[in-house]
């Protein structure tokens, strides 16, 4: 009620309003997004919500890294107006019943080692599209996925928001950034350069001209096998609206991975248009 209050008197003044939803621990990834909302927006909301809905029975929710005030500092030296940092039993009342489920693009790729996530994406950022209603999302390419769920769920439910997809941000050795690097330990940092040498290559070899998807992703695969603490979940190729496998480079494609390192699961990906 807070928050919509507040954006209510935005809107009052005739204000644009941006949302960036994450889930907190917020590094330089997230960073860009709300500089970029903050840019194209007069007031940004930033919500910091570790959503429980979106993990897995056996996922990391309950290690999932938090801070808050790191957090808030962040938003605050990028210039975001409002965090909206609400606990999981103001979002979900126990008698929580009503669920967003998109078919298709949530299946593919991290849909299926992780069968309930998209729903729990799907709910959430519809409340907080709800909650907040902004003109604009940002949201990282960092989760392709993701982001075509969410595209497709605002054309599909006719949501009035316009999404904006971001750049991967990565560390300066090509590590894609992300909260959960932190369960990392030194072996493992360096082991996760597999993710980011093999999406440089499938890029490379695009560029080149190869074109055959196969040939693409046996090169990425035998990148990541050559390192003991990696093990590949997927390595794919797919139509980056659909989420449809492709056997050859054409349009819009996505080439996305994810891989164990230990215990931890990273993701990272490409896109291209050929
Ligand atoms: P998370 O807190 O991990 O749920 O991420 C919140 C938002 O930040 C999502 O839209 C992510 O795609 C985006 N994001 C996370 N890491 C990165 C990154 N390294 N580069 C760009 N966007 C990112």
């Amino acid at each position: 009620m807070e928050v919509r209050a507040q954006v209510k008197e935005w809107r009052k003044q005739g204000l644009s309003v941006g949302l960036v939803p994450t889930m907190g621990y917020l590094h330089e990834g997230h960073k860009s997004l709300i500089d970029r909302a903050v840019k194209e927006n007069d007031r940004v909301v930033v919500s910091d919500f570790v959503n429980p809905i979106q993990f897995g029975v056996n996922e990391d929710l309950s290690t999932y890294p938090r801070d808050i005030e790191a957090d808030k500092k962040l938003c605050e030296a990028a210039g975001a107006d409002l965090i909206f940092h609400p606990t999981p039993e103001e979002m979900y009342a126990p008698d929580f019943s009503t669920y967003v489920e998109m078919q298709k693009v949530s299946e593919g790729l991290c849909g299926k080692s992780r069968p309930t996530h998209f729903r729990g994406v799907c709910t959430v950022v519809n409340k907080l599209f709800h909650i907040v209603s902004p003109d604009r999302a940002y949201f990282g390419e960092k989760d392709a996925q993701q982001l075509a769920v969410v595209r497709r769920m605002v054309r599909d439910l006719n949501m009035d928001i316009e999404i904006v997809g971001c750049p991967i941000i990565r560390e300066a050795d090509g590590l894609a950034k992300s909260s959960r690097n932190t369960y990392l330990n030194e072996a493992e940092r360096e082991a996760a350069l597999v993710l980011s040498k093999a999406v440089f290559c499938g890029k490379e070899m695009m560029e080149k001209g190869e074109r055959d998807a196969e040939t693409i992703l046996s090169a990425m695969r035998k990148i990541i096998e050559a390192e003991p603490l990696a093990r590949i979940d997927y390595v794919e190729m797919v139509d980056a609206d659909s989420i449809t496998p492709v056997t050859k480079a054409e349009g819009r494609v996505l080439t996305a991975m994810a891989v164990y390192i230990g215990k931890t699961r990273l993701i990272d990906n490409f896109i291209m248009e050929v």
